[in-house]
């Protein structure tokens, strides 16, 4: 190769954006030189490099958009601590690939115990991982951005910006009982996504009190609906984490 064709190959990287190959070029082309590799495997380890880096700046970037919650994973879930929900299920799910491309939805009860948040997270960051937009947010923080926007007549907007996760995680749907302004667009996004996006959501109480959580019953019953009809519905029913880490005399990090 030229020093002309060195010299120049820095700048023709960075116009096609290939900043990989741009760090990694005269050392694979050393190694190539001296092994005599042919020109086709060295284009090829040099594509294998720049698509992997590519790949692992994407996930970077959508997890830091997602606002997942640190060290909520999988792998720090413990899953005897959850008896009522089988590992090899919830491995599977976490996979993720047809349910979330069909835009069905994953709910997660928990009426007396703890784990939700943490399992809706661990779910979250496992897609992710495998190359999905998430977005972790409470529900009513996202309730209160919705209402903001309602106000501004940018709802349309903000719903459709929505669109580009394919999973939403509302976690704590009911913790605080709404009224109907808040229900109006909270249900608004429930049927914006219905059977086009995947929403999970972590709920304490069961479908049958959401007539507490929500004022208007005509509403309550048709967001179950849309909910449910293409849904995955996992119970966790457990004794508080918690109290059981308190049990097993050790402090929650030993376990976690
Ligand atoms: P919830 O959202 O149901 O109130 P969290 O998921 O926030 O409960 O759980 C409370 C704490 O206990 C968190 O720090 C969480 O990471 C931890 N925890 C709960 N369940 C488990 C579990 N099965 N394995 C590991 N940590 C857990
Ligand atoms: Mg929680």
């Amino acid at each position: 190769m030229s020093d002309v064709d060195a010299a120049k190959l820095p700048v023709m990287l960075n116009a096609l954006r290939l900043p990989t190959i741009g760090r990694i070029w005269q050392e694979f082309g050393a190694r190539a030189d001296r092994e005599g590799w042919g020109s086709a495997r060295f284009l090829a380890a040099m594509c294998d490099h720049e698509l992997a880096e590519r790949a692992a700046r994407r996930i970077a970037r959508h997890m830091a958009e997602s606002g997942l919650p640190h060290g909520k994973t999988l792998a720090t879930l413990d899953f005897a601590a959850v008896p009522t929900i089988r590992k090899a299920h919830v491995m599977a799910l976490a996979e993720g690939d047809a349910w979330i491309e069909q835009g069905g939805n994953l709910l997660i009860f928990d009426p007396s115990g703890t784990g939700k948040t943490h399992l809706a997270a661990a779910f979250g960051t496992a897609f992710v991982d495998n190359g999905k937009r998430v977005l972790f947010t409470r529900t009513t923080d996202l309730v209160q951005k919705l209402q903001a926007a309602r106000r501004d007549l940018a709802l349309p907007g903000t719903l459709a910006k929505l669109d580009r996760f394919d999973v939403l995680v509302l976690d704590d749907l009911g913790y605080v009982r709404k009224n109907q302004a808040e229900t109006n667009v909270l249900f608004e996004l429930i049927a914006e996504r219905y059977e086009r996006r995947s929403l999970m959501t972590t709920c304490t109480q069961p479908f049958s009190e959401w007539n507490q959580i929500f004022p208007d019953p005509a509403m309550t019953v048709a967001a179950i609906d849309r909910l449910v009809h293409h849904a995955i519905i996992l119970e966790l029913n457990t004794e508080s984490y918690r109290q059981k880490a308190l049990h097993f005399g050790q402090p929650l990090e030993c376990i976690a």
